[in-house]
């Protein structure tokens, strides 16, 4: 069983291109329609203080009240209400995985754009950051990997750890940096080495992985242009048994996918997320081995 937490207060209804703010709830009805092997635990939204730890606490006071422009670029009070619980769904899936080991997911999208003091591309916090400062707030010297395979590059992610002067204490590998539209093989032949690179960041395996399983990789994807489903799904395979067969604990999360079907709904990007978590419950058994 992969635990997956998730509430309904993470989702908001925007009108945005960006499906992000009613995925959760779409992905989990998906993988329970599915029979998919999951566990829907609920959890705290994140505090105030939490969210402060890797944003100025003006900025984060300006959102919450509704006075600076969200990722959506509005001032939803809707969008603003979901934050605590998007952000708290990433923390509770970190520090449970790391507390019990094997793998946890949060259903969360919309975070490695959202920079120190500024949001960006449809993120307004980063909850990847969040949850990693929790982590070592509860585990002081704890060293983390973020493996950001969305197409994009997490500017928000890399802008946080540079402030904060986290670079030796959190490694990003960041794909969207490395690999363009087109570069589906290189990608593929690449991951063996940004998977080790983690561990050589460090001298020996991380203690965490943060995982951004982004669909927007996929070749069809109006954003995107990397990989095939087949790829995708054996990137999540190589990535979540990587780690597993190391010990090493995983959160995962969904981040991007934009691509919609003829009806106009999001099933190409949901089926693109039930093939994580499907390689997600095969990896869980790897632990014990
Ligand atoms: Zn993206």
């Amino acid at each position: 069983m992969i635990p997956v937490f998730y509430r309904p207060e993470m989702s908001a209804n925007t009108k945005s291109f960006s499906p992000s703010s009613n995925k959760p709830a779409l992905a989990v009805a998906d993988w329970i329609k599915c029979g998919l092997s999951v566990d829907v635990v609920s959890f705290d939204p994140a505090t105030e203080e939490q969210v402060k730890r890797a944003h100025s606490p003006a900025y984060v006071d300006g959102i919450m009240r509704c006075e600076l422009p969200n990722g959506f670029g509005n001032r939803s009070r809707e969008v603003a209400d979901s934050l605590p619980y998007t952000v708290g769904s990433m923390v509770a899936a970190a520090t449970h995985a790391l507390e019990h080991g094997g793998i946890a997911c949060s259903p969360s999208s919309g975070f490695h754009h959202a920079r120190y003091a500024e949001a960006g591309d449809y993120c307004t916090f980063n909850g990847l950051m969040v949850a990693a400062l929790e982590v070592m707030a509860q585990k002081p010297g704890a060293r983390i990997a973020i493996v950001d395979f969305d197409m994009h590059y997490g500017d928000g992610t890399d802008d946080i750890r540079k402030r904060l002067g986290l670079q030796k204490s959190i490694c990003h590998i960041r794909a969207g940096l490395e690999v363009d539209e087109g570069m589906g093989r290189y990608f593929m032949s690449s991951m063996t080495d940004m998977l080790l690179s983690t561990r050589d960041y460090f001298g020996r395996a991380p203690d965490l992985v943060l995982y951004q399983a982004g669909a927007d990789q996929h070749i069809k994807d109006p954003l995107g242009g990397l990989l095939t489903t087949a790829e995708m799904k054996r990137r999540d395979e190589y990535v979540l048994q990587s780690y597993a067969r190391w010990g090493v604990p995983v959160a995962f999360n969904l981040a991007g996918g934009y691509q919609t079907d003829e009806a106009g709904t999001i099933e190409p990007v949901l089926k693109l997320h039930r093939q994580t978590m499907e390689e997600a419950t095969r990896a869980q058994g790897f632990y014990r081995q």
